[in-house]
Protein backbone atom coordinates (compact mmCIF):
# COMPACT_ATOMS: atom_id res chain seq x y z
CA UNK A 1 0.00 0.00 0.00
CA UNK A 2 1.49 3.18 -0.85
CA UNK A 3 1.86 6.73 1.37
CA UNK A 4 -1.39 7.93 0.83
CA UNK A 5 -3.09 4.59 0.71
CA UNK A 6 -2.44 4.09 4.13
CA UNK A 7 -2.87 7.85 5.31
CA UNK A 8 -6.40 7.29 3.80
CA UNK A 9 -7.30 4.31 5.05
CA UNK A 10 -6.20 5.51 8.74
CA UNK A 11 -8.53 8.33 8.43
CA UNK A 12 -11.21 6.16 7.60
CA UNK A 13 -10.63 3.64 10.01
CA UNK A 14 -10.37 5.50 13.28
CA UNK A 15 -12.62 8.16 13.29
CA UNK A 16 -15.22 5.05 12.32
CA UNK A 17 -14.84 3.62 15.63
CA UNK A 18 -14.79 6.94 17.46
CA UNK A 19 -18.41 7.89 16.13
CA UNK A 20 -19.96 4.30 16.57
CA UNK A 21 -18.82 2.63 20.22
CA UNK A 22 -21.91 1.48 21.13
CA UNK A 23 -23.16 0.43 17.71
CA UNK A 24 -19.71 -1.86 16.99
CA UNK A 25 -20.93 -4.69 19.40
CA UNK A 26 -23.11 -6.23 17.12
CA UNK A 27 -26.14 -5.72 14.31
CA UNK A 28 -28.08 -2.22 14.50
CA UNK A 29 -31.56 -2.41 15.95
CA UNK A 30 -31.13 -6.14 17.07
CA UNK A 31 -28.27 -6.50 20.28
CA UNK A 32 -29.20 -3.21 21.77
CA UNK A 33 -33.30 -3.74 20.99
CA UNK A 34 -33.01 -0.13 19.60
CA UNK A 35 -34.58 0.02 15.98
CA UNK A 36 -33.10 2.80 13.40
CA UNK A 37 -34.97 6.20 13.33
CA UNK A 38 -34.78 8.87 11.33
CA UNK A 39 -32.21 10.38 13.34
CA UNK A 40 -30.11 7.23 13.28
CA UNK A 41 -30.14 7.91 9.30
CA UNK A 42 -29.30 11.58 9.06
CA UNK A 43 -26.97 12.44 6.33
CA UNK A 44 -24.61 13.71 9.05
CA UNK A 45 -23.51 10.23 10.09
CA UNK A 46 -23.72 8.36 7.10
CA UNK A 47 -23.55 11.03 4.59
CA UNK A 48 -20.07 11.62 5.70
CA UNK A 49 -19.40 7.74 5.19
CA UNK A 50 -20.62 7.74 2.18
CA UNK A 51 -18.28 10.78 1.09
CA UNK A 52 -14.95 8.88 3.06
CA UNK A 53 -15.98 5.43 0.65
CA UNK A 54 -15.91 7.41 -2.19
CA UNK A 55 -12.67 9.21 -1.82
CA UNK A 56 -10.85 5.95 -0.63
CA UNK A 57 -12.27 4.57 -4.06
CA UNK A 58 -10.93 7.16 -5.94
CA UNK A 59 -7.59 7.00 -3.97
CA UNK A 60 -7.57 3.06 -4.91
CA UNK A 61 -8.39 3.71 -8.42
CA UNK A 62 -5.93 6.67 -8.77
CA UNK A 63 -3.21 4.28 -9.81
CA UNK A 64 -4.93 2.18 -12.27
CA UNK A 65 -5.51 5.60 -14.43
CA UNK A 66 -2.14 6.51 -14.01
CA UNK A 67 -0.81 3.06 -15.85
CA UNK A 68 -3.75 3.26 -18.57
CA UNK A 69 -2.12 6.39 -19.75
CA UNK A 70 1.29 5.35 -21.00
CA UNK A 71 3.44 8.70 -20.56
CA UNK A 72 4.85 10.68 -23.44
CA UNK A 73 7.73 8.85 -25.14
CA UNK A 74 10.09 9.74 -28.48
CA UNK A 75 11.34 7.18 -30.70
CA UNK A 76 8.28 5.12 -30.77
CA UNK A 77 7.80 2.21 -33.10
CA UNK A 78 11.73 1.58 -33.58
CA UNK A 79 11.79 5.08 -34.66
CA UNK A 80 13.60 8.39 -33.32
CA UNK A 81 11.19 10.61 -35.88
CA UNK A 82 8.08 9.03 -34.37
CA UNK A 83 6.62 10.46 -30.94
CA UNK A 84 3.67 10.22 -28.36
CA UNK A 85 2.04 7.94 -26.64
CA UNK A 86 2.01 3.93 -26.89
CA UNK A 87 -1.28 2.54 -26.64
CA UNK A 88 -1.48 -1.58 -24.93
CA UNK A 89 -4.27 -2.73 -27.19
CA UNK A 90 -6.87 -1.55 -29.91
CA UNK A 91 -9.46 -3.97 -30.74
CA UNK A 92 -13.27 -4.01 -32.08
CA UNK A 93 -15.97 -5.57 -33.05
CA UNK A 94 -15.60 -7.51 -36.50
CA UNK A 95 -12.04 -7.55 -37.24
CA UNK A 96 -11.05 -4.12 -36.59
CA UNK A 97 -8.20 -3.16 -34.53
CA UNK A 98 -4.45 -1.83 -34.41
CA UNK A 99 -1.16 -3.96 -34.63
CA UNK A 100 0.95 -1.93 -33.02
CA UNK A 101 -0.87 0.84 -31.54
CA UNK A 102 0.28 4.21 -30.98
CA UNK A 103 -1.35 7.63 -30.53
CA UNK A 104 0.78 10.51 -32.28
CA UNK A 105 2.05 13.94 -30.93
CA UNK A 106 4.35 14.23 -33.93
CA UNK A 107 6.38 12.39 -36.73
CA UNK A 108 9.79 13.77 -37.96
CA UNK A 109 9.05 16.85 -36.43
CA UNK A 110 5.55 17.40 -37.52
CA UNK A 111 2.85 17.32 -35.41
CA UNK A 112 -0.41 15.87 -35.70
CA UNK A 113 -3.04 17.66 -34.62
CA UNK A 114 -7.09 15.99 -34.41
CA UNK A 115 -7.26 12.66 -34.89
CA UNK A 116 -4.01 10.41 -33.86
CA UNK A 117 -4.47 6.88 -33.19
CA UNK A 118 -2.54 4.39 -35.42
CA UNK A 119 -0.02 1.77 -36.66
CA UNK A 120 3.55 1.94 -36.11
CA UNK A 121 3.46 0.78 -39.90
CA UNK A 122 1.50 3.95 -40.60
CA UNK A 123 3.24 6.11 -38.16
CA UNK A 124 7.06 5.43 -40.29
CA UNK A 125 5.43 6.29 -43.13
CA UNK A 126 3.74 9.31 -42.46
CA UNK A 127 6.98 10.23 -40.93
CA UNK A 128 8.51 9.41 -44.63
CA UNK A 129 5.60 12.15 -46.00
CA UNK A 130 6.47 14.27 -43.84
CA UNK A 131 10.38 14.81 -44.50
CA UNK A 132 9.40 14.35 -48.23
CA UNK A 133 10.73 18.41 -50.36
CA UNK A 134 6.63 19.25 -50.95
CA UNK A 135 6.55 19.60 -47.41
CA UNK A 136 9.61 21.36 -46.52
CA UNK A 137 9.47 24.30 -48.60
CA UNK A 138 10.93 27.67 -48.11
CA UNK A 139 7.53 27.79 -45.60
CA UNK A 140 7.80 24.27 -43.76
CA UNK A 141 4.85 22.54 -42.70
CA UNK A 142 4.87 21.90 -39.32
CA UNK A 143 1.67 20.29 -38.32
CA UNK A 144 -0.72 18.50 -40.07
CA UNK A 145 -4.70 18.66 -39.12
CA UNK A 146 -6.03 14.84 -39.10
CA UNK A 147 -10.12 14.16 -38.90
CA UNK A 148 -10.06 11.00 -38.72
CA UNK A 149 -7.30 8.28 -37.93
CA UNK A 150 -8.70 4.90 -36.10
CA UNK A 151 -12.28 4.22 -36.92
CA UNK A 152 -13.67 0.89 -36.52
CA UNK A 153 -16.11 0.52 -40.04
CA UNK A 154 -16.75 -0.26 -43.00
CA UNK A 155 -15.35 1.46 -46.63
CA UNK A 156 -18.20 3.61 -48.16
CA UNK A 157 -21.25 1.75 -49.41
CA UNK A 158 -19.14 -1.62 -49.12
CA UNK A 159 -18.79 -4.87 -46.46
CA UNK A 160 -14.95 -4.90 -46.17
CA UNK A 161 -13.44 -3.05 -43.40
CA UNK A 162 -11.90 0.32 -44.11
CA UNK A 163 -8.33 0.77 -43.47
CA UNK A 164 -9.25 2.84 -40.95
CA UNK A 165 -10.66 0.08 -39.07
CA UNK A 166 -6.98 -1.24 -38.78
CA UNK A 167 -5.14 2.25 -37.81
CA UNK A 168 -3.67 2.13 -41.22
CA UNK A 169 -5.18 5.28 -42.81
CA UNK A 170 -5.63 9.40 -41.59
CA UNK A 171 -7.90 11.88 -43.07
CA UNK A 172 -5.65 14.86 -43.37
CA UNK A 173 -7.59 18.19 -43.76
CA UNK A 174 -5.23 20.90 -43.51
CA UNK A 175 -1.51 21.75 -43.20
CA UNK A 176 -0.19 24.30 -40.76
CA UNK A 177 2.70 26.18 -41.55
CA UNK A 178 5.34 28.45 -38.91
CA UNK A 179 3.30 31.49 -39.21
CA UNK A 180 0.28 29.39 -37.91
CA UNK A 181 -2.02 29.46 -40.82
CA UNK A 182 -3.79 26.80 -42.35
CA UNK A 183 -3.80 25.80 -45.53
CA UNK A 184 -6.54 23.75 -45.78
CA UNK A 185 -7.42 20.73 -48.42
CA UNK A 186 -11.36 22.25 -49.11
CA UNK A 187 -10.19 25.76 -49.89
CA UNK A 188 -6.83 25.28 -50.88
CA UNK A 189 -7.59 22.96 -53.69
CA UNK A 190 -9.86 25.65 -55.50
CA UNK A 191 -7.07 28.56 -55.35
CA UNK A 192 -4.45 28.83 -57.74
CA UNK A 193 -1.99 29.93 -55.18
CA UNK A 194 -2.47 26.77 -52.82
CA UNK A 195 -3.27 24.93 -55.31
CA UNK A 196 0.32 24.27 -56.45
CA UNK A 197 1.12 23.59 -52.87
CA UNK A 198 -1.07 21.03 -52.24
CA UNK A 199 -0.61 19.16 -55.24
CA UNK A 200 2.76 18.39 -54.55
CA UNK A 201 2.14 17.30 -51.25
CA UNK A 202 -0.30 15.02 -52.87
CA UNK A 203 2.26 13.51 -55.40
CA UNK A 204 4.58 13.28 -52.56
CA UNK A 205 1.85 10.85 -50.51
CA UNK A 206 1.07 8.76 -53.78
CA UNK A 207 4.85 8.03 -53.76
CA UNK A 208 4.69 6.28 -50.14
CA UNK A 209 1.26 5.41 -49.31
CA UNK A 210 -1.06 2.79 -50.66
CA UNK A 211 -4.19 4.74 -51.34
CA UNK A 212 -4.51 8.24 -51.95
CA UNK A 213 -7.82 10.06 -52.56
CA UNK A 214 -8.73 13.83 -52.84
CA UNK A 215 -11.28 16.08 -53.84
CA UNK A 216 -11.03 15.03 -57.55
CA UNK A 217 -12.01 11.57 -56.40
CA UNK A 218 -15.73 12.40 -54.75
CA UNK A 219 -17.96 14.85 -53.03
CA UNK A 220 -17.22 13.10 -50.16
CA UNK A 221 -13.28 13.71 -50.39
CA UNK A 222 -13.29 17.77 -51.03
CA UNK A 223 -12.21 18.23 -47.65
CA UNK A 224 -9.43 15.88 -46.75
CA UNK A 225 -6.44 14.04 -48.82
CA UNK A 226 -7.15 10.06 -47.36
CA UNK A 227 -3.94 8.32 -46.74
CA UNK A 228 -3.66 4.74 -46.31
CA UNK A 229 -1.62 1.64 -46.48
CA UNK A 230 -3.08 -1.90 -46.92
CA UNK A 231 -2.64 -4.31 -43.75
CA UNK A 232 -1.18 -7.45 -45.81
CA UNK A 233 1.45 -5.37 -47.32
CA UNK A 234 2.30 -3.09 -50.20
CA UNK A 235 -0.71 -3.01 -53.14
CA UNK A 236 -0.48 -1.76 -56.33
CA UNK A 237 -0.56 2.17 -55.58
CA UNK A 238 -4.28 3.92 -56.18
CA UNK A 239 -3.67 7.94 -56.43
CA UNK A 240 -7.10 9.80 -57.26
ZN1 LIG B 1 -10.17 8.20 -44.91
Amino acid sequence: MTGINRAAALWIVVPRSADRPARAAGPIGVADGHFPTSVDLSLNHHGAIMLRSVFLAFLLLLPLAVQADEPFQTGLCGDVRVTGWPVAEVTGEGGCGIVEPVRLASVAGVRIEGEALVSCAFARTLADWAEAPALNGPRPVVALRSSAAYVCRPVTGGAALSNHAYGMAMDVTGFILPNGREVSVRDGWNEAWRRGFLENTYAAACNRFDTVLGPDFDAAHADHFHLDLEPGGWAAAYCR
